[in-house]
């Protein structure tokens, strides 16, 4: 039996709807999910009410999108790193949320704008309301850059959406702008006060130079109260897997892994890193402990 603890839905960026997530799930082989739209719970109720009809056993989750830049480590050459912190056990109502919901959507709000003058700049010309209109297509409820990179794709200033991330809207990318608003300490509060545990996503993601920048990292989010790290994701090798493992059991953090599905954009099936029921199993018992 297997489990998958990180997915997106059309709340965010991914391009199935919420309540379609649990049947296509339980088709991909799993019995527990949990839904980790990035910076909104608003798909919750809908994942979980379709969960109880297919049977499966579902977490409420957030990926909340925290500013890399105060957390000490070491970092690859030129990369300035993500840092995402997942929610899991959260109320989806819970006011701590939905503050920092609204903060993240405002920042996003304005930086979207900003890529697409950017854009203009070098003389890459979008309207932003050609890229709000793809996301509108898609049912999405906010806008991200994976929108305005299908924009960039369908008026073919680029292939592909991996070329007009890494010409144009990735981080470090000519026409690349951040949002960041969030602290991790401050993520990782919020998530405590809906009564949910943090887990570092994709700690590969962050980008550390070595093993050790990457401990220093996280000891430092333990300090702020995180709970958990990401063993089994999408981009983790065999190797990173064992590493962070052995980094969660070191550090005495509750070990989780998921796809990252995000439908049609991305090509990651559901299941795709056959995280074993048991890591849901405890990550349930800590949730309800
Ligand atoms: P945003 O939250 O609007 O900044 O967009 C973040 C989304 O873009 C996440 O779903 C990422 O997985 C996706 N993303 C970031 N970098 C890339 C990349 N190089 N190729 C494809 N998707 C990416
Ligand atoms: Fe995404
Ligand atoms: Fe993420
Ligand atoms: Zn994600």
């Amino acid at each position: 039996m297997f489990c998958d603890l990180h997915m997106h839905s059309t709340a965010s960026d991914g391009t199935d709807p919420p309540e379609s997530l649990p049947q296509l799930a339980r088709a991909a082989g799993l019995a527990a999910i949990a839904l980790t739209d990035h910076d909104t719970s608003a798909g919750i109720a809908a994942c979980r009410a379709a969960c109880e009809e297919e049977g499966l056993a579902f977490i409420a989750g957030i990926e909340l999108s925290a500013s890399p830049k105060d957390v000490p480590g070491k970092r690859e050459d030129g990369k300035t790193g993500t840092l995402h912190i997942l929610g899991y056990g959260i109320d989806p109502d819970a006011d701590s949320l939905l503050v920092i919901e609204k903060q993240l959507l405002e920042a996003r709000e304005q930086r979207n704008p900003q890529i697409v003058a950017n854009l203009h700049e070098l003389g890459v010309k979008l309207d932003y309301n050609e890229v709000v209109a793809k996301a509108e297509a898609a049912g999405a409820k906010m806008v991200g850059r994976p929108h305005i990179a299908q924009a960039l794709v369908e008026r073919g200033y680029v292939r592909t959406i991996h070329e007009a991330f890494s010409k144009y809207i990735g981080e470090g990318a000519a026409a690349y702008a951040r949002k960041d608003r969030l602290s991790a300490e401050n993520a990782i509060a919020a998530i405590h006060t809906a009564g949910g545990l943090a887990v570092l996503a994709h700690p590969v993601q962050l980008r550390r130079a070595s093993a050790k920048d990457l401990e220093a990292t996280i000891v430092h989010l333990k300090r702020f109260g995180l709970d958990g790290m990401e063993v089994h994701h999408s981009d983790h090798g065999r190797a990173d897997v064992k590493q962070y493992q052995q980094l969660a059991e070191k550090l005495n953090l509750i070990p989780t892994g998921g796809s990252d599905y995000h439908g049609q954009r991305k090509n990651i099936p559901l299941n795709n890193c056959r995280v074993p029921y048991a890591v849901f199993q405890k990550l349930k018992q800590c949730i309800d402990g």
